[in-house]
Formats: structure tokens, C-alpha cells, sequence
């Protein structure tokens, strides 16, 4: 895998495939097969009829570990951040494909002690801190100093429920001159410290919808966005700067199709909804790849709430797929 931070100043959207080990259920079954197989650390082949290669930016087979994944993934977004960049990581997948496990892996247990399965999100925010810790210090005659602030909300059938303050659901969406795009009256906080996050991220997953399908009991059907604004300050002859850039870890809702998952009624309605948001991202993400080859593109980012609310951190992309 490439671990090579400045790979992303030429390449805005990069996809990551993690294929996950096959669960204990999965190795009982008689005669299962694997259907993939690793090529290169950029391609993969699906052993079917007829047998078919893809190329990605990264493959990570299951020998990958949380630790190495962040430093391929995770790592460069916090520099892009550091470099005043709007950065956002993505984890696409099917139900059960290890998206959660990914973003934020076993965080009940954190609150004791790190564990080697936590996930990308307290590594970024482990890492972020480290940067600003140094960064602040080395850069001590420009007064440089960081300030953190943290979001966590959910998309869920076309609405936003602040999932730091539940009794807050169906938020508006706004935008005007000053602030740009906002969830108006959504939660945000201060943050100083990896254990000030880990305290959002479980209260915040407890607070996430959950809904019973055929392919996983707990399967979520909803979209969670978890954002840090860090803003800096420093003074520069004689002047003041402020920059901000924004940082979004996006745990997106099962990507099944309907008929996989038996959803009928208001099941159903949810699914269109939440497929809606699904191709839309499908639809911005590759009209922005155009663009970048010089393309002339309309961005569709006000089809979905959730395009609409990443438009302002439509710098960096980075996607995680799952098999
Ligand atoms: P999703 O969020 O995509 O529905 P989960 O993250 O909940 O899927 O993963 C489903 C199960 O598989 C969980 O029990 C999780 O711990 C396990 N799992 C997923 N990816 C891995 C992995 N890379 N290594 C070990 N276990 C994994
Ligand atoms: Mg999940």
C-alpha cells in the first residue's frame, strides 16, 4: 500500500477497497469459495463467470490492519487539514462489510484503555492533536494557536437528527453569505483532547437509528456524519490570520439493493431515500472527477441532504469500499 501523503495533492478523490476476513459464520458454510482475489496493491480480480479485474488507488486485503489503513487513508487527511484543506473520508459498503469497524472500530473499550481495533476516527483525531501539539509549539513566535470544534449528526430518510442532542431532529439545512452551508441549531463543541472525542463518538453512536433487515440485525439504514472545524490563528507581520478547514468522516447507510434486504412499505420509502442519497454522492463524485480532467460538469450537490451538507468539503475526497 502506498503510504505517500503528497500522492494527494495530485489526486483529489481517491478510492480504497478493504476486503474484511470472513466471519466465523461464513467459514462453516460447506464448500464456500472466495470470490476475490489480490492482484497488486491497486487491483483485484472477482473470480465469476466471466472473471473480472478493477483497478483502484489502493487494495487492502484483509492482512490490513486499522493501523495501516489509517496511515494510508486517514494520515494524509489530517496533513490536508493542517494545509487548510476541506477534507472527507467516506466508508461505502454493504450491510456487514466492516464500515463501522473501519471509521470507528471497537470504541466502547476506549474509554479504559487504546485498543489495536480502534478505527480510523479516534486515530485521525490521535494524530490531529499530536500535529497541533507540535505545530503550535514550533511556530510559538507567530502565537499560532488551534482551535477545535465537533458535529455529529445523521441523514436518516432525508432528515438531520443532531445525534449529540437527539430531542433535535428534522434540522434545517441553510445556507447564506456568512456561514455558508449549516445545519441550523446542530450541536458543536469544543475539543481539546482524544478523550473529549471518544465521549462524542459513543454518545453519539448510541444515539444512531438502528433497524432490523434480513442481511443484519443491527443493520443501520442511516447516514452518520461526524465533523471537526479546526480553525487556526497566528499573527504574521503585524497582521492576523484565521483559517479553517473542515474535516468530515462520513459512515454512509448499507448500499444492499432493495430486493437483497425484503424492505417493504415504509421500509421501502426509507430505502429510496436513503438510495437517493447513495447515487447522488455516486453522481457529485463523478462529475467532480470530470471536472478535474477539465470536463465542463454541473455538480448535482443539491439533489440529497447529504451532498448539499458536503459541498463545502468538496476538496479532498477519499472513499473506502468494502467487499
Ligand atoms: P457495517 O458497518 O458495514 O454494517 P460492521 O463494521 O458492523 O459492518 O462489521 C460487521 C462485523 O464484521 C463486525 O462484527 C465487525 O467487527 C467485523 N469486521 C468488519 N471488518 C473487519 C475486519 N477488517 N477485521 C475484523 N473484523 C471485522
Ligand atoms: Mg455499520
Amino acid at each position: 500500500l502506498r503510504e505517500d501523503p503528497s500522492f494527494w495533492m495530485e489526486n483529489n478523490v481517491q478510492v480504497v477497497i478493504r476486503v474484511r476476513p470472513l466471519n466465523n459464520s461464513e467459514k462453516n458454510l460447506h464448500n464456500y469459495n472466495r470470490c476475490l482475489k489480490q492482484e497488486s496493491a491497486q487491483s483485484i480480480t472477482w473470480i465469476g463467470q466471466p472473471e473480472s479485474r478493477f483497478t483502484f488507488d489502493h487494495v487492502a486485503c484483509e492482512a490490513v490492519n486499522q493501523e495501516v489503513l489509517f496511515r494510508v487513508s486517514g494520515l494524509p487527511m489530517v496533513e490536508n487539514c493542517m494545509s487548510g484543506y476541506n477534507s472527507c473520508i467516506f466508508a461505502y459498503g454493504q450491510t456487514g462489510s466492516g464500515k463501522t469497524y473501519t471509521m470507528l472500530g471497537e470504541i466502547s473499550e476506549l474509554e479504559v484503555r487504546p485498543s489495536q481495533d480502534r478505527g480510523m476516527t479516534p486515530r485521525i483525531f490521535e494524530f490531529l492533536f499530536a500535529r497541533i501539539r507540535a505545530e503550535e509549539e514550533s511556530r510559538r513566535d507567530e502565537k499560532l494557536k488551534y482551535n477545535c470544534k465537533c458535529s455529529f449528526l445523521e441523514i436518516y430518510n432525508e432528515q438531520i437528527t443532531d445525534l449529540l442532542d437527539p430531542s433535535f431532529t428534522n434540522l434545517p439545512l441553510r445556507e447564506d453569505i456568512r456561514n455558508g452551508i449549516y445545519v441550523e441549531n446542530l450541536t458543536e463543541l469544543e475539543v481539546g483532547c482524544v478523550s473529549d472525542i471518544i465521549k462524542l463518538l459513543i454518545q453519539g453512536s448510541a444515539n444512531r437509528r438502528m433497524a432490523a433487515t434480513n442481511m443484519n440485525s443491527e443493520s443501520s439504514r442511516s447516514h452518520s456524519v461526524f465533523t471537526c472545524i479546526i480553525e487556526s490563528r497566528w499573527e504574521k507581520d503585524s497582521a492576523s490570520n484565521l483559517r479553517f478547514a473542515r474535516l468530515n468522516l462520513v459512515d454512509l447507510a448499507g448500499s444492499e439493493r432493495q430486493r437483497t434486504s425484503g424492505a417493504e412499505g415504509e421500509r421501502l420509502k426509507e430505502a429510496a431515500n436513503i438510495n437517493k442519497s447513495l447515487s447522488t454522492l455516486g453522481l457529485v463524485i463523478m462529475s467532480l472527477v470530470d471536472q478535474a480532467h477539465g470536463k465542463q460538469r454541473h455538480v448535482p450537490y443539491r439533489d440529497s441532504k447529504l451532498t448539499f451538507l458536503l459541498q463545502v468539503a468538496t476538496l479532498k475526497y477519499h472513499i473506502i469500499v468494502f467487499i
